[in-house]
């Protein structure tokens, strides 16, 4: 259903030099599928095809109609991890209530080594990007050998639809890997997008059998090349489903109300 759709768009200025053409310029946008808020407050509701998100990107996460597993975009491919833990591609027709992708070009390149937990690698990604990201986004990949991996998935909800935080008290399937190679899948959101997304980091992850996957709550990395794409332009498809959300908890950023 795409019905009641508005497209909004942002983009980081340029310098004056800077003079990238319209094909350039979409690979160097984060494309998002609705508020994350919307799927917080219940609606599981798909309003895009994977086939239609494939057109703006090649990477990126997200999850499914009625919350029906965990997303990876990786390598052109739509991925599902699945409330056991698999993982299966979708077919193009499945819809997609909340997503976030961008075209994979690599800005920056490094081995990492021996990161022990989520928490270091969120402290190596933040040093790393301090200087660049700036008010934009970061795609990245991680790809390698893992010591430790835990990852989440949930089951598909029925409607009518609990709030995300009830349906994951109840529904969450979680998963725990030793020695696994594969790939995280990772955006950065920077802080004033809090009221659209999650600011910070949003790690997922797929095995390099695309056999195993899910949303990274911890890990251990062994070693990996992590791969950065600095993405300074912005996209998002609202739906009509929006309404949703009680008007109440609808509330601007303190420091952006007028004195
Ligand atoms: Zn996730």
């Amino acid at each position: 259903m795409l019905a009641a759709m508005a497209v909004i768009s942002l983009s980081a200025c340029g310098g004056a030099g800077d003079k990238k053409n319209t094909a350039e310029t979409n690979r160097e946008t984060l494309f998002q599928v609705s508020l994350l808020q919307g799927l917080t407050f219940g609606d599981y509701n798909g309003s895009i095809t994977a086939s239609q998100l494939k057109e703006k990107g090649d990477i990126g996460l997200g999850t499914f109609d009625a919350l029906d597993g965990e997303m990876i975009v990786l390598d052109g491919v739509v991925y599902k991890a699945k409330s056991d833990g698999s993982v299966e591609a979708v077919s193009d027709n499945e819809t997609i209530p909340f997503s976030n992708v961008t075209f994979f070009d690599e800005d920056e390149k490094q081995t990492i080594e021996n990161v022990d937990d989520i928490d270091a690698l969120k402290d190596l990604l933040n040093e790393k990007i301090a200087d660049k990201a700036g008010n934009g986004f970061c795609v990245i990949k991680i790809t390698g050998k893992f010591k430790e991996m835990n990852v989440r998935s949930e089951y598909e909800q029925t409607e009518p639809y609990k709030p995300l935080a009830t349906a994951l008290e109840t529904d969450q399937t979680f998963f725990d890997y030793s020695d696994i190679e594969g790939t995280v899948v990772g955006l950065y959101c920077p802080q004033y997008m809090k009221q659209l997304n999650a600011a910070g980091w949003h790690l997922h992850f797929i095995s390099k059998d695309k056999e195993k996957g899910g949303h990274v709550l911890g890990l251990n990395v062994d070693s990996a090349d992590l791969s950065l794409d600095y993405t300074p332009g912005f996209e998002m498809r609202l739906t009509g489903h929006f309404i949703l959300i009680p008007k109440h908890h609808i509330k601007m950023p303190e420091a952006a109300l007028p004195a």
